[in-house]
Order: C-alpha cells, then sequence, then structure tokens
C-alpha cells in the first residue's frame, strides 16, 4: 500500500498517535537516511517537470502544509522543498489576509498563488485557514464558513481538471509536543525569532482546532484531493513521510524527458560548423 493511502484520515484526528510511524519501520536515524535517497530522486523528478512545463505540458504539483504551531511546517519546508532546485519551486506564507484581500473572496489571493505549469507549489498554510482559525475565532459568518467547505472542494477540482496534483498534509501534533517545542524555543537564542507570544492564544482553544480540522478533514478529504495526516511529533519521519507523499505524487506522472522542439540532427551539424 501506498503512503498516500496509509496517511487518508480513517480514524478521529482525536485517535491519532502523533508519535506514530505509520508505514515506517526503522528509527529515527534510518528515517534521516532514508530521506537523504528520497531527496535526490525528488530533485531528478522536479526537474523533469520542469523541463515538461517549458515545452506545453499543463501539469503542476502543489504541497499543501496545515498544522498547529510547532508542528513542523517551516522544517518541511527547509527539507523537502529544499530537495529541488530553487527555481522550480515557488513558496507562498499565507498570513492573516491584508485588508485588499479581505476586500475579494477568500480564494481570490490562493488562486494567485497556484503553481505555473512545470512548478511545485508549497503552501505553508493556505484556504484552509479560512475554514480554521477563520471558524475558531468566528471571524466570518457561520453561513460564509459553511459554504467555503464546497467552494475548496470545486477550487481543488478545477485545478486538477487544468493539470494540477494536490498534496494536502496535516501535520500532527500533540499538545505536550507543543508545549516541549514551545519550552525549546525559550531556552535558544537562536529559536526566540519563532516564538510567538500569540501562539499560546491559539493553544489556549486547541480544542476548537481540532474539532475545525475534523471537519476539513471529513468535508474535503476528495477522491481528486484526499487529506493526509501526518504523525508529526518525531520530525525526522514527519519530514521523510511528506517528502514521500510529494515523490509518490511525482512518480504517478510518469515523467518522461521531453523531446526537443527541434531537429537535433541539423543542430549537432549547425554546431559542428561553429
Ligand atoms: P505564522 O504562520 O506562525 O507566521 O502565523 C501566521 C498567522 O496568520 C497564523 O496565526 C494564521 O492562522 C494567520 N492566518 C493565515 N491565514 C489566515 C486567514 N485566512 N484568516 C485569518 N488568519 C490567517
Ligand atoms: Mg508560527
Amino acid at each position: 500500500m501506498s503512503l498516500s493511502e496509509q496517511l487518508r484520515p480513517s480514524i478521529p484526528l482525536t485517535d491519532v498517535d502523533a508519535r506514530s510511524t505509520p508505514g515506517f519501520d526503522g528509527d529515527m536515524a534510518e528515517a534521516k537516511a532514508a530521506l537523504k535517497q528520497i531527496r535526490s530522486e525528488l530533485a531528478e523528478l522536479q526537474e523533469r517537470l520542469y523541463a515538461n512545463g517549458l515545452t506545453g505540458d499543463h501539469r503542476s504539483v502543489l504541497l499543501v502544509l496545515q498544522g498547529m504551531d510547532t508542528s513542523g511546517k517551516g522544517g518541511v519546508i527547509e527539507k523537502v522543498a529544499g530537495a529541488v532546485n530553487p527555481q522550480g519551486v515557488a513558496i507562498t506564507t499565507f498570513k492573516k489576509p491584508t485588508e485588499d484581500e479581505l476586500a475579494h473572496d477568500f480564494l481570490w489571493r490562493i488562486n494567485k498563488a497556484l503553481p505555473a505549469a512545470g512548478k511545485i507549489g508549497v503552501f505553508d498554510r493556505s484556504h484552509y485557514e479560512d475554514v480554521l482559525i477563520v471558524r475558531v475565532h468566528n471571524l466570518q459568518p457561520e453561513g460564509e464558513i459553511e459554504r467555503r467547505y464546497e467552494a475548496i472542494n470545486e477550487f481543488e477540482q478545477a485545478y486538477v481538471e487544468g493539470g494540477g496534483t494536490i498534496v494536502k498534509c496535516l501535520l500532527h501534533v500533540d499538545k505536550a509536543t507543543q508545549k516541549e517545542r514551545l519550552a525549546a524555543r525559550l531556552e535558544d537564542p537562536e529559536k526566540y525569532y519563532k516564538y510567538r507570544p500569540g501562539d499560546l492564544d491559539e493553544r489556549a482553544v486547541w480544542d476548537a482546532y481540532t474539532e475545525a480540522y475534523q471537519l476539513v478533514l471529513d468535508r474535503c478529504s476528495t477522491d481528486i484531493a484526499p487529506w493526509h495526516v501526518v504523525p508529526s511529533g518525531h520530525k525526522p519521519y514527519r519530514n521523510w513521510a511528506v517528502a514521500t507523499l510529494l515523490l509518490e505524487a511525482l512518480r504517478d506522472l510518469k515523467l518522461e524527458w521531453p523531446a526537443p522542439p527541434f531537429d537535433i540532427e541539423a543542430e549537432k551539424k549547425r554546431v559542428a560548423a561553429l
């Protein structure tokens, strides 16, 4: 069974052990080594995707990362997206919407950030914030929030029909792990910058977030764009798992090197005559 199938949401989020390692048998040193292996295959498949994009192939891949503070969205970007040529990746971090963004539909800023043909897009937070933080803090009327789940499904379907592949990852941590990681940030001057006092306010409504995430999994895990729940209590497993999900998605594209848009023999002659 593929890792993608293994990590589909099948039990309530509250029952998922954040320190489990589904699909991986070894210890964490082995998970780090396994990731190293994957990084080179990721790099090659990304280059093929990019090469095909230059010659009219419409396909692109979008990695969506969601998770509570300290779940490791930044770490995944460094270890997984960092494996490939930076020219082929477009990373977008979604913060609190600006006034301009709020004046538009919630998908307006998301649509603008979709990866172009040949690229891997990475969303550090995403349109799902519009049914997560927005739901938890009642930032929109209930009717508007309810409407959004289906709007998201339709939006993702349109992206897939246009040649996109979506890999959605919920980096799942438990409260104890988050406390440990928040505490670590306050012990290390090199990590102070990651600590925001406001993160504690989000932690205070942890259960409401869990409910909001459960709704996301229930309503927006579709056949064309399923969610994956990635236990993220062990960083090496988390990085390996997301890299593997991305790798499986790229392998499924069966990317060949594109035929050149010119006559090779004719060009060889021209170069020989230089
Ligand atoms: P961070 O990623 O830790 O720098 O924090 C970014 C903040 O922006 C988080 O608190 C997000 O929940 C918030 N944010 C992102 N998207 C939205 C949104 N659509 N509406 C409200 N807040 C958002
Ligand atoms: Mg943060």
